[in-house]
């Protein structure tokens, strides 16, 4: 929601945005009010930015990349600076995560990880990697001998999105300013509130001005980020539909980017697998964060053989979450982020209906939740690979049970899809279900289990992305190679 200044100021309110190391007055007077996801109450109110907010922060990114002397410091010194901003946002990491929570529904243990432990885990994580990544190599071929080295790639432009703002945001941060990048975040607007954490932790540590900057705004400004002529590379995490248009911007300008987008995930459940260990594991699999997640497996996969056990597994476990106040730490599956996304989600709900789907549990608003964007846990049986649910990326907690008739078919059905960022494979036999896992075109899989590992790269194949996040791959998104040829003489 959009407006202009309000008069009703929290503690919350982010009137002013991060720039060259202060907070800075918007040039605009359009202002963003948060809206509590569990309540649908005003949470605050922060500024929103423009192009004129957005070239500000790229001018200074650039002037402490070229003048300044962030683009003059050594590895060892940049990991000194990161650990003490990791150590700043630790100390807030409390905070941070009930107020993520209180803006996009996030249960509160889930918030405590990603928003509150992860991001400064990655800083401290990306200073050990600088430390040892050898930035100067002397190379011997047969055709010659060169100095490789590895530059920083530039000014970062990192576009994030609302579901996991902190951890998103820190997977573009972290390497780049390892890496020597400087910054410019352009957060969503969903998560008004939190962005500037990282604002107060940067002054706290010490971060030398314009390595950092903060500027929330909405699409046009992001556009104007992507395609400011002082930045180098773009860091996207979003909607495939934006990231298309983002890619296509800066294929026009040969501008480096990293796009992370959307998934249509399928958990394919073989027919030795533990139900158990299945029921066990959907609730990273397929109800992270209310289903507000990239990886959501929202396609399972079921032997006919098995086809009624799998619904009543995955029905059964819906029935057992718990849905409500996301602060309160019982809850795990709390509202959508907005309202307008709840309508979003609900909607798949009459669309899969119109297909002919069967409705299996779940389906509307829970009983006794009248205020806030709660969605119940919905489960659709026989569902048709080629139906929209099965093709769409939802978003939210409905989830398709399709059946499928051996392993070569249910490869086949994981792999009839426009994404290929995530999935997983349930079986009794893992040398099985490695194999099978294998086949399926997807970045990241799970052999009878689903999570993200940090030290290991993470995006997608086909329409989820380019480029890899996470790992010491990462690095690598944020580095230039440059090839001086002196010969093997001068090298001695
Ligand atoms: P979104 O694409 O609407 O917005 C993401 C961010 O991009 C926001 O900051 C938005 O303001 C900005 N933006 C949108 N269009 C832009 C443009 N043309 N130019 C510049 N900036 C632009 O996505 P969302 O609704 O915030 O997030 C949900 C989506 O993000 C889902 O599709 C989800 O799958 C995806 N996602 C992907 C990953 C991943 O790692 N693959 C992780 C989390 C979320």
């Amino acid at each position: 929601m959009t407006s202009t200044p309000t008069s009703t100021a929290t503690e919350l309110d982010r009137p002013r945005f991060f720039v060259d190391g202060e907070w800075v007055t918007p040039r605009g007077s359009e202002t963003h009010r948060a809206i509590e996801a569990a309540t649908g109450e005003p949470l605050g109110t922060a500024a929103l930015g423009t192009a004129a907010d957005v070239d500000d922060a790229v001018r200074a990114a650039r002037r402490a990349l070229d003048a300044g002397p962030w683009g003059r410091t050594t590895p060892a010194e940049r990991a000194a600076v990161l650990r003490r901003v990791a150590d700043a946002l630790a100390a807030r990491a409390a905070d941070t995560s009930r107020l993520v929570s209180r803006e996009n529904g996030m249960p509160i243990r889930l918030s405590e990880g990603s928003n509150g432990i992860v991001p400064p885990v990655l800083l401290r994580m990306y200073a050990d990697l600088v430390e040892r990544l050898p930035f100067e190599e002397v190379r011997r071929s047969p055709t010659g001998a060169t100095i490789v080295r590895r530059e920083p790639v530039g000014v970062v432009g990192a576009i994030t999105p609302w579901n996991y703002p902190q951890a998103l945001a820190m997977f573009k941060i972290a390497p780049a300013l390892a890496a020597g990048c400087t910054v410019v975040l352009k957060p969503s607007p969903e998560t008004a509130l939190d962005s500037y954490v990282l604002g107060d932790a940067a002054v706290e540590a010490g971060l030398p001005p314009g390595v950092l900057n903060i500027v929330l705004a909405g699409r046009e400004p992001g556009r104007s980020l992507v395609s400011h002529p002082l930045v180098d590379k773009i860091g996207f995490t979003g909607s495939t539909a934006a990231g298309r248009a983002i890619g296509a911007e800066c294929g026009r300008l040969i501008r480096r980017c990293t796009l992370e987008l959307g998934g249509k995930s399928a958990a394919i459940v073989l027919d030795d697998a533990d139900l158990d260990l299945l029921r066990a594991g959907l609730s990273t699999a397929a109800f992270q964060n209310n289903s507000q997640t990239c990886t959501t497996q929202s396609r399972i996969l079921a032997p006919r053989s098995r086809y009624t056990e799998v619904v009543d597994a995955v029905a059964q476990f819906c029935r057992e979450l718990v849905v409500g106040d996301p602060l309160d730490p019982a809850t795990t599956l709390g509202p959508m982020v907005s309202e307008d996304h709840r309508d979003r989600v609900l909607g798949y709900v009459d669309i899969a209906r119109a297909a002919g789907a069967r409705l299996v549990t779940g389906g509307g608003r829970p009983r006794g939740l009248d205020r806030g964007w709660f969605v119940e846990p919905t489960v659709f049986a026989d569902v048709d690979n080629a139906d929209r649910l099965a093709r769409e990326e939802v978003f939210g907690p409905v989830i398709a049970v399709i059946p499928y008739d051996d392993d070569e078919d249910a490869v086949r059905i994981a792999n009839d899809s426009e994404y290929g960022l995530a999935g997983s494979v349930w079986t009794a036999d893992e040398d099985r279900g490695l194999a099978l896992a294998g086949r399926v075109r997807t970045g990241t899989i799970g052999l009878n289990r689903y999570s993200i590992d940090l030290g290991a790269p993470f995006g997608g194949m086909k329409a989820s992305g380019l480029g890899r996040e996470l790992g010491p791959e990462a690095l690598d998104a944020y580095l230039e190679y440059k090839s001086l040829y002196v010969g093997a003489d001068r090298l001695g």
